[in-house]
């Protein structure tokens, strides 16, 4: 019976020890986010209030989202969060039973569903080298931040989820603050594109940037659609893209983060006058918090490389 009591007691110390824990480890809400963009986000959400919630980003070793393989640990991380904001698109696919399970104490946001008025379907457009293996469904373009406006409907829908895990007023607050500078910058890009004598962007490259092409009503043509898995571009693709380059005479022939420019170069090589120059946008696939560049630094670096290409 001693023996008995004394295991109780053991048992009874042990999950009070855990509970004790537990309390103190809780008092900070966990939102758990997939991607950089949104994480930025919610920092500027979140604002002065950041320090009552621990911020996890998901993808922070600089993995893109398509390349992104989730440890055990991250799937614990998601299942044990207060609040859950992914992108939702093909390359989300993996997240989909992990959501359908977690409890409806946690509040997760799907930015496609936020944004699914204005949800694209990937294009394949003239010139560009389409994937050895046919894709069954057309698919959404799921590179919904390299927009301002989708960033400020993805905000506004952020702040008032989070307004039920913590301080509403604060996050009204923050929130109209950021979507305003959001809004600044998106005045700056339809200057750009008004002023720019040119209407047409021209990528040696993937092409993530549907969202942004769409907004400012610029035409475009690319090596690949969306991220597409291929890497090398075709003959046909090389010497379409040149084409364009010399009928349009463009002086600037555009990458994306990440690139090896090889495509980019042969493109130029493959022109007229062989001296474009080749300028890198930011499409912030692979920046980390470590870099110390924010969403809005990296698309201010956009507005200014439209500039120039567009001038
Ligand atoms: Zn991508």
């Amino acid at each position: 019976m001693k023996r008995m009591i004394s295991f109780f007691l053991a048992i009874s110390l042990f999950l009070y020890g855990c509970s004790a824990q537990n309390t103190v480890k809780t008092q900070n809400k966990k939102i758990v986010v997939t991607i950089f963009p949104i994480y930025d986000w919610v920092m500027n959400i979140a604002g002065d209030t950041s320090e009552n919630f621990d911020i996890t980003l998901l993808m922070d070793q600089g993995s893109d989202l398509h390349n992104f393989q989730p440890s055990a640990q991250d799937i614990i991380t998601i299942k044990n969060s207060d609040m859950f904001i992914y992108v939702g698109g093909e390359s989300d696919e993996w997240l989909d039973d992990i959501v359908a399970e977690l409890p409806e104490t946690t509040e997760v946001v799907c930015l496609m569903d936020v944004l699914s008025t204005r949800m694209k379907e990937e294009e394949l457009k003239e010139g560009m080298t389409s994937e050895e293996e046919e894709k069954e469904e057309t698919e959404y373009d799921e590179h919904i931040w390299l927009s301002l406006t989708n960033a400020k409907l993805s905000c506004e829908a952020i702040a008032e989820a989070m307004e039920k895990i913590g301080d509403a007023e604060a996050f009204k607050a923050n929130v109209k603050a950021y979507t305003d500078q959001l809004d600044q910058l998106d005045e700056q890009f339809k200057e750009t594109v008004e002023k720019g004598t040119k209407n047409t962007l021209i990528f040696g490259d993937r092409f993530p940037f549907l969202y942004m092409v769409s907004d400012y009503g610029l035409d475009y043509y690319a090596a690949f659609q969306g991220c597409s898995a291929e890497t090398e571009a075709s003959f046909e693709t090389i010497r379409f893209l040149a084409g364009k380059m010399d009928e349009l005479d463009m002086h600037y022939i555009l990458t994306i983060d990440g690139s090896d420019q090889k495509i980019a170069e042969t493109i130029v090589e493959n022109t007229v006058n062989k001296n474009a120059q080749i300028l890198m946008m930011q499409s912030m696939q692979f920046v980390t918090p470590d870099d110390q560049i924010s969403y809005i630094d990296c698309m201010k670096e956009n507005q200014k490389i439209l500039e120039k290409v567009l001038e």
